[in-house]
């Protein structure tokens, strides 16, 4: 595992709709193991891999390129910057945060979120639960160098935090998915060294936090016939998440391979038989919900229908500045799609 390339990864920012930064660091990255890399018009990049066989079926492995954030709402005759949510964030975690504003040009301006001491709060305010338009961005600047360097609508994003846990786990801002594009990029350099039969097409997608709209796009353009995705999936291994009705999930405990409706049947039970077969850890799951609604579903519908699986690396703490993994899924992941890239295509298509 790179974990170099890691780290990079955690340090790019990329709010849905500005993701170019992300993208960028990705295809620097696969560009010497692939034959071509591409950027659509929405921003979505592509690093094609031609396989030994025009007549295996082409894959598309995919993972979001944007992170959870905010955008510059508004800024105040002090210097004081308003924001609002780009994507699901835990408002409750906005207190205390340290952000990192993106300038035109690309800049970095850091700041903390802000709110009146509890000291100062009457008794109601401090049992009210947070909004966004209660707090604010501290930049710590004079208002007029704020109001030069940073614009309306400027992307915000929780600062890169990223830290070990013991041995094995990291807590960081943006583990959804950078963890997913990091697989992607590890399987792309791993197929580098091997004979695979089928076309692979390492997808990194824009604006996935705001409604799966890369998804949409990149697969009506590729075309493929398997696409799978890799995203961060619920732990629920943590307190108040009972299985009975979540379902059991556990950090460490392998990558999840899901059965529901946006994955395809066969795709799942063939991906639950090379991880058997290669003693690869993994965990089944139904999903607490019927359908994700992300990328995978909007990727399934597209032109007559796509053979789609959804691989998950378990999470705590979704969508806060300290999501959690474990770094022995994460290899679970790569070691699975390397063997299902590698030999698909030799396997009789259904
Ligand atoms: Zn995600």
């Amino acid at each position: 595992m790179d974990n170099t390339f890691l780290n990079e990864l955690l340090d790019t920012i990329g709010v849905s709709g500005f993701e170019s930064e992300v993208c960028q660091a990705f295809a620097d990255y696969v560009r010497k193991h692939v034959d071509n890399v591409e950027t659509d018009t929405m921003g979505n990049t592509i690093a094609i891999r031609k396989g030994n066989n025009p007549n295996s079926p082409t894959i598309m492995i995919e993972a979001h390129a944007d992170e959870i954030g905010f955008q510059v709402l508004h800024i105040g005759e002090s210097g004081y910057i308003y924001i609002r949510r780009n994507g699901g964030i835990d408002e409750q975690c906005l207190p205390g945060s340290q952000v990192v504003i993106q300038t035109l040009d690309g800049e970095r301006i850091y700041g903390v979120i802000g709110k009146k001491p509890i000291h100062l709060q009457k008794t109601e305010e401090r049992k009210s639960t947070v909004e966004i338009y209660h707090v604010w961005v501290d930049t710590g600047l004079p208002a007029d160098e704020v109001r030069r360097r940073i614009t309306i609508a400027s992307p915000v994003a929780f600062a890169p935090n990223m830290i070990r846990l013991g041995e094995h786990r990291i807590a960081s801002r943006a583990l959804d998915n950078r963890l997913g594009l990091f697989v992607v990029s590890q399987v792309i350099k791993h197929l580098a060294n091997q004979h695979h039969q089928s076309d692979i097409y390492g997808v990194a997608t824009v604006q996935e936090e705001v409604g799966s709209r890369g998804a949409v796009t990149v697969g009506y353009n590729i075309n493929s016939d398997i696409a799978i995705t890799i995203d961060l999936d619920f732990a629920t291994d943590v307190p108040d998440c009972p299985p009975s009705r979540y379902g059991m999930v556990s950090l460490g405990g392998g990558v999840v391979i899901p059965r529901n409706a946006d994955c395809n049947l066969s795709l799942s039970l063939q991906m639950e038989e090379i991880a058997k077969k290669n003693n690869i850890p993994y965990q089944l799951s139904a999903r607490p919900h019927a359908t994700g609604g992300t990328n995978t579903s909007r990727l399934q519908l597209s032109r007559k229908g796509i053979k789609t699986l959804s691989l998950g690396i378990p999470c705590r703490y979704m969508h806060t500045p300290v999501e959690v993994c474990d770094l022995r899924d994460v290899s679970s992941a790569i070691n699975l799609l390397v063997d299902f890239c590698s030999n698909t295509g030799i396997m009789k298509e259904e």
